[in-house]
């Protein structure tokens, strides 16, 4: 049996746990979960009641009051602490990952080693002293950033440990404490990462639940949740908020994308394609910001597609567990029909299928990488988020046009221009209405993203920004604290 094989089936071997006020908690129901390589059912997960999430909340209340007392830097050394951890467990959190979602064992593992302490570490890094507005005569007035309370973390499926970890680093950091509830399609890793991160935090401090889109609800109309950090579909988003509006929860929503990409003619296609191909597919597409419409010149159009189908093809799909796997399967059902159903629109609505287009023999949700050219507004592959491995590209004639067909989304999470003018690569870049608007690269490149860099949508894309000093600040409350400095009393009332 390979390494990775022998670490699976020593994770399978032990029960998965939710974890309350730092032990396993038995619950009365489970649900299965598949494994997408093999569309067959990989494990049973605990899935806990109503009465135990009250019970989790009045737990991470408790242990929040603690916490907040502790001083920074004892709260950066459980962090520190939590990162450690994550790593030396990295061979089976990994396998575990490639287990339930599919991605490549190399690209799960680097959840646990690089992304999830990449969180940990940075925000353990930043700073939350009080600023000072005055001090004179009269008064000192220093700004404090204050916890907000228990912060419920509500995660998707692509990236299940990372965005975990992504959420967990700032809500700690600034003295709060969190409830983790998983996606019910990857829940395995997330609980046993918890369950290994137990014994390096205080009992209650992080409560990780889970159970299906029922215990999501609950938590964004608990009244003893004080904000929800969503990550996850537009339409989920928009239920979140009106569920939350009756506690007036505090809320940062990370929904969808539609991203579009704009290459400028003065660029090479051949030359261009790897990058774009991988801005497209990692993760077999499965990524909020991946590049989801490509824009390109009419006198481009043909050399592109071409350059592209080159590109893809050469991806090798297959069972994340094998080493030669470039990507993994769709991580679900769900999502296979969806980018079934989208590239049959597009190939019935005159879109030329490049390369591609027909679902891989199962078992397993394969879906080749494909690319179809001659795509326009009007098919659901161009209107609506594939979040798969299915590029449309769109001709442009001006690049004013290309702008405005980009900004005609709903969505606005990120974008790109491609040229070899990057001055122009920056204006254009300025105009598109996103988040993140790159230049000469998109998501998936290693200069793309850093916890420094603030990120988060425009539009139907969200609300509020993960990362940097902006996204630490989403889970803290400012309170003023006005000393009047003279001593005779006020005048007057
Ligand atoms: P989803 O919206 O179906 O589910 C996300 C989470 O919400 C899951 O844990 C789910 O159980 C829970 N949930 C479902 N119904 C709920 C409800 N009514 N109340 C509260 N919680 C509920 O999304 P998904 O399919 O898991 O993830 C894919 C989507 O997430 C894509 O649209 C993708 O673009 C988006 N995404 C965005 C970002 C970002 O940072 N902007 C990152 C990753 C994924």
């Amino acid at each position: 049996m390979s390494e990775p094989a022998h670490a699976l089936k020593a994770a399978l071997d032990l029960p998965f746990e939710v974890t309350l006020d730092g032990a396993a908690c038995p619950t009365q129901r489970d649900f299965g979960v598949e494994n997408p390589a093999t569309a067959s059912e990989l494990a049973r997960c605990p899935a806990v009641s109503r009465e135990q999430l009250d019970k989790a909340v009045v737990g991470a209340r408790s242990a929040q009051r603690d916490w907040r007392e502790v001083s920074i830097d004892g709260r950066r050394e459980v962090m520190r602490d939590m990162a450690s951890r994550l790593a030396e467990y990295a061979d089976e959190l990994g396998a575990l990952i490639t287990a339930e979602q599919g991605k490549p064992l190399a690209a799960a593992r680097a959840e646990c080693t690089t992304m999830g302490p990449a969180s940990l570490l940075g925000f353990a890094a930043m700073d939350l002293s009080p600023e000072l507005l005055a001090d004179d005569a009269d008064r000192r007035v220093e700004l404090h950033r204050r916890p907000i309370g228990v912060v419920g973390a509500i995660i998707p499926w692509n990236y299940p440990v990372h965005t975990t970890m992504q959420k967990l680093a700032p809500a700690l950091l600034a003295g709060n404490a969190a409830i983790v509830k998983p996606s019910p399609y990857t829940p395995l890793a997330t609980l046993r990462a918890m369950e290994r991160l137990r014994d390096v935090m205080p009992p209650g401090l992080v409560q990780t639940l889970a159970g299906d889109d029922e215990l999501g609800a609950w938590m964004t109309a608990h009244a003893g949740i004080d904000k929800i950090s969503f990550t996850g579909s537009t339409p989920t988003g928009r239920a979140v908020m009106a569920s939350s509006a009756a506690t007036l929860k505090r809320l940062t929503l990370e929904l969808g994308g539609n991203d579009a990409g704009i290459v400028l003619p003065d660029t090479d296609a051949k030359q261009l394609a790897p990058l774009i191909v991988r801005s497209a597919f990692n993760n077999t597409g499965q990524v909020c910001h991946a590049l989801k419409r490509l824009f390109v010149h009419s006198s481009q159009h043909d050399a592109m597609a071409d350059a592209l189908a080159e590109a893809a093809g050469a991806l090798r799909v297959g069972n994340g567990m094998n080493q030669d796997t470039d990507l993994g399967p769709l991580a679900n059902r769900m999502q296979f029909d969806i980018v079934c159903r989208l590239v049959e629109d597009a190939r019935d609505r005159g879109g030329q299928v490049r390369c591609g287009g027909i679902p891989l023999e199962g078992p397993g949700y394969f879906y080749p990488p494909t690319i179809v050219g001659e795509a326009r507004e009007g098919m659901a592959l161009v209107d609506e988020e594939q979040f798969g491995p299915a590029l449309p590209l769109l001709r442009y004639d001006e690049v004013d046009e290309a702008v405005e067909r980009a900004n005609a989304s709903e969505q606005g999470l990120s974008g790109s221009v491609w040229t070899n003018d990057t001055a122009l690569g920056e204006r254009v870049a300025a105009r598109l209405e996103c988040g993140t608007a790159w230049v000469n690269q998109h998501s998936a490149q290693p200069t793309a993203n850093h916890v420094l860099f603030p990120f988060g949508g425009v539009k139907a894309s969200g609300i509020g920004r993960e990362r940097g000093e902006v996204g630490l600040l989403e889970y803290t409350q400012t309170q003023v604290i006005n000393r009047r400095k003279t001593e005779s009393p006020p005048e007057g009332r």
